[in-house]
């Protein structure tokens, strides 16, 4: 096909904002492209190379793309520079530029696979010298384009394609051109889609052999299954009658879902909810997998989450996508910041799918399949029958530092729904919108040596509240937030006078720090609320038997509190009162929180 028909056909897509007419469009040019070129066309319709989550990216920065379309409109550099700044689109750039030039005579048209292959081969060089090469054939490219098809070229090299199709629609019309179109039709494209997430092969598998041709497309290892999603409820009644009476719940981790592929040799590869992947910014998760998982290939998923090596104590999410960004220093961030995945379903187990498994049999496959370590868990889970009892572990979930809970469907049909959005799946999260208040004075006994940038120096205190009744100082939280690096460098020599070999008997705790501090030092912090907590032993026995307090992501606010003793500090008593006042202020349920 010539790439002067298919951007004729760009052009009336472009200007339709109309699902309908667009999916009229789309199946106008199906219909006309030969199978072979089918799929490269999807491709670019799409603005991409290859399905997304193979990361092809071309490589071609604004500057370097500009220069091309000056070599081959035989203009200077500057003009396109004076046109890019009227237009803001090198398209329209471009196109202006070309159609005020001379015409062009005898250029050989250009076909669809030629762009494809122009664009791949631009993709794929790298290193010396492939600068040249690139702008080479993006010239020859332009050179050859009349001006409405250098439009197209132009705002594709970029990735500003701005057709407007999207994924939905163009499943629509394949269901069309290739099936008959009917609920089921789209229904089956739809899933096939979900399996694979690859809009190329789907494309060449339905236009092939038709719907036999989509049940095909299975599962499979190293290629990611677009992820199963949940629908969100106000309140835990609720989330159990639309569950008939029963469900599990689950811990809902606060951190970055992952999707992890274990081939039965090779690379593990890991992708993101969006389906990038980011293997290579979690090396411990790629190295620490394949002795985790007992049967591959595998496919499994969980939340990857920041966590405290000392405590086990989860850390605020924004760490762990400090990582997933990440193209350098990823040594020292994995230091920094080190993570737990907890592991929530299986997709794949011992190379055969169990996506048409109800939940119950998978979390069973899940259990057998996985090895657990400091590394790799499976999340927490339990089955409830009553709403008193699905409180207690959502209480318990948020004594653990989780966000919430998150409920899954015990039922037949709870098979896992790639891509799909559904009440199989039920969040139900506190949202932590009210800052506790007031801030607190704690004690000083303990210090943690820090990691990475703060390896050699202190990284954390161990702070404690005061217990007037007891006469002793009870932990309540381990700080290593709000300390910029002047503060850091004073810590030792401040510590020093009170540092001690062994707990002092006035310290109650059940985390051991790097170093002891007799308590003397109070510092103010502030933090997003109370919780209960197994390891910090402030108020022990207040609200639960064998829980204390502890504050969850403490800050330090930069004040030393100079003007008052160990034992002015806020005392334990206050403690309790400020979680108990804190119970009230916060809803069950958010109806204000905003859509995913
Ligand atoms: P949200 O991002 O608020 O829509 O919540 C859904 C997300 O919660 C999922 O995509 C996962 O990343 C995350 N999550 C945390 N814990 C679990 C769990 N136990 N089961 C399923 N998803 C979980």
């Amino acid at each position: 096909m010539w790439f002067a028909e298919l951007v004729q056909q760009y052009e009336r897509l472009a200007a339709t904002p109309k699902r309908l007419e667009m999916r009229g469009l789309l199946v106008e040019l199906l219909s006309k492209v030969p199978r072979d070129e089918l799929r490269p066309t999807v491709y670019l319709m799409m603005g991409e190379l290859r399905p997304e989550f193979e990361g092809v990216e071309l490589g071609v920065a604004d500057s370097l793309a500009a220069k091309a379309v000056a070599l081959a409109s035989r203009s200077t550099e500057k003009s396109v520079a004076e046109g890019l700044r009227k237009t803001g689109d090198l398209g329209t750039t471009v196109e202006e530029l070309l159609t005020r030039g001379e015409p062009r005579l005898g250029a050989d048209p250009l076909s669809v696979v030629e762009v494809y292959n122009g664009f791949l081969r631009i993709a794929n060089s790298s290193g010396e010298g492939s600068q040249d090469l690139k702008i080479r054939i993006l010239v020859e490219l332009f050179a050859r384009a009349s001006p409405l098809e250098a439009k197209y070229l132009a705002r594709f090299v970029l990735g500003k394609l701005r057709l407007g199709v999207r994924e939905m629609t163009l499943l629509d019309a394949l269901a069309v051109t290739f099936a008959d179109g009917t609920k089921e039709a789209r229904a089956a494209v739809e899933a096939a889609y979900n399996r694979s997430s690859d809009l190329g092969l789907v494309v060449d598998h339905v236009a092939r052999r038709g719907l036999e041709g989509l049940a095909e497309i299975g599962v499979e290892v190293g290629r990611p299954v677009r992820p199963m999603l949940a629908e969100r409820s106000p309140d835990l009644a609720d989330v159990l009658t639309r569950m008939d009476g029963r469900a599990a719940l689950e811990y809902k981790y606060d951190g970055l879902r992952v999707q992890a592929h274990i081939p039965a040799s090779g690379r593990v590869k890991l992708f993101s909810r969006r389906l990038e992947e980011i293997s290579a910014q979690f090396p411990e998760l790629v190295a620490g997998l394949p002795g985790a998982i007992r049967n591959p290939p595998a496919i499994v998923e969980g939340e990857c989450v920041p966590i405290d090596p000392e405590t086990g104590e989860f850390r605020p999410f924004q760490e762990v996508s400090r990582r997933r960004g990440r193209k350098y220093d990823i040594q020292r961030l994995q230091e920094e910041v080190p993570v737990r995945l907890l592991l929530f379903d299986v997709l794949v187990a011992g190379g055969a799918t169990t996506l048409d498994l109800p939940f119950p049999q998978r979390r069973t496959k899940l259990e057998k399949l996985v090895r657990e370590s400091e590394l790799v868990r499976l999340a927490e889970q339990t089955t409830v029958g009553s709403v008193t009892a699905a409180e207690r572990f959502f209480e318990t979930a948020i004594a653990a530092g989780c966000e919430g809970v998150m409920a899954k469907s015990l039922a037949e049909g709870s098979t896992y729904r790639a891509g799909a959005r559904g009440f199989w799946w039920i969040k139900y999260k506190r949202e932590y919108t009210h800052a506790l208040a007031d801030s607190i004075d704690g004690v000083v006994v303990g210090a943690f040596f820090g990691h990475g940038r703060r390896g050699g120096r202190y990284g954390a205190l161990l702070l404690a509240v005061y217990n007037d009744q007891s006469d002793r100082f009870e932990t309540f939280c381990k700080v290593g937030s709000g300390f910029d690096d002047a503060t850091l460098e004073t810590l030792p020599g401040m510590l020093k006078p009170h540092e001690l070999r062994e707990k002092p008997d006035s310290v109650v705790t059940d985390l051991a720090p790097d170093v002891w501090v007799r308590p003397s030092i109070v510092l103010e912090v502030r933090g997003a609320e109370l919780t209960l907590s197994p390891t910090h032993r402030a108020g022990v026995g207040a609200i639960r038997p064998d829980a204390g307090l502890a504050l969850r992501f403490p800050r330090f606010t930069g004040r030393w509190r100079d003007d008052k003793g160990p034992t002015d500090a806020t005392t334990t008593a206050e403690l309790v009162s400020l979680y108990r006042s804190q119970i009230r202020q916060i809803p069950k349920g958010n109806p204000a929180e905003s859509p995913p």
